[in-house]
């Protein structure tokens, strides 16, 4: 049977997955979960709102219809019921939204932020495709031809030996919101995150072009990733499959030497 390429379609606050991705979180989910279509999924703290079945939408949470962005959700769930699956345009992104506010949270102005990082603002997707499995076994989120790329350079590395793993693909603004949240409450400084941690909106990994890059054995995201024979192949060839390394040693954005991090950029290689 021929089967359509997975795909994760985006809405400002709610992301809808596919059915057969997510893991139930209580009985009730998994009932749910087993028979759903799709899921809609809160992009704040992941919360699953709601699911698709065959006989309609299935409310998991009081006051569905109360959700903020549950209009925008079901439209684009309509949309896909009608049209079956049908791919958006590849570079269809949404517009930012409530982005001002979130930095204002963190005490950040986003104008003055972008003019000492050099970061550019990077809009989320309108969808990603399904570009295999991360190491901790979750599905990988990538946009349709940087998920293509990955799997053809893992594949042509695999071939000369070389095991490559996925840590993290796409990430939502909502989610790198919640990283800092996390972080704050554990008592840490915005500044201190910045080093670490681009604002929410600055992220390469909110492009769905960008993924952090492992290999079996080593931590994830580490500086010593660079002594890896990983490394050294993907510094031979990452190029040829359309990935660069973004942020180099006393790279101009302030942040740290990532090894790990590469993006897929239209036209390289
Ligand atoms: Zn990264």
């Amino acid at each position: 049977m021929h089967r359509r390429p997975a795909l994760l379609i985006n809405t400002a606050h709610i992301e809808l997955w596919p059915g057969g991705l997510l893991r139930a979180r209580g009985n009730a989910d998994a009932r749910a979960l087993a028979r759903a279509h799709w899921v809609l999924r809160r992009k704040r703290d992941g919360r699953y709102l709601a699911v698709a079945t065959a006989h309609g939408v299935l409310p998991l949470v009081p006051r569905l219809m109360r959700e903020p962005g549950i209009e925008a959700a079901l439209d684009a769930l309509e949309t896909q019921w009608h049209c079956r699956g049908r791919p958006e345009a590849d570079d269809a992104e949404l517009p930012p939204s409530g982005l001002a506010q979130r930095l204002a949270q963190l005490g950040l102005d986003a104008d003055a932020y972008a003019a000492d990082t050099g970061l550019a603002l990077e809009a989320e997707p309108a969808q990603l495709s399904l570009a295999g499995r991360d190491r901790y076994r979750r599905p990988l989120w990538l946009r349709r031809a940087a998920a293509r790329g990955w799997q053809r350079l893992q594949r042509a590395a695999a071939l000369d030996g070389v095991a490559l793993d996925a840590i993290s693909g796409y990430r939502s603004h909502a989610y790198q919101l919640g990283i800092f949240e996390r972080k704050r409450a554990r008592g840490l400084a915005v500044a201190d995150i910045l080093t670490v941690n681009a604002a929410p909106g600055y992220s390469e990994h909110h492009s769905g072009d960008a993924l952090d890059i492992g290999t079996p054995g080593e931590p994830p995201a580490e500086e010593s990733f660079e002594q890896t024979a990983a490394f050294a192949w993907l510094q031979d060839n990452a190029g040829r499959f359309g990935f660069a390394l973004s942020y180099p040693r006393d790279n101009p954005h302030g942040i740290v030497y990532e090894p790990w991090h590469w993006r897929w950029r239209p036209g390289a290689g």
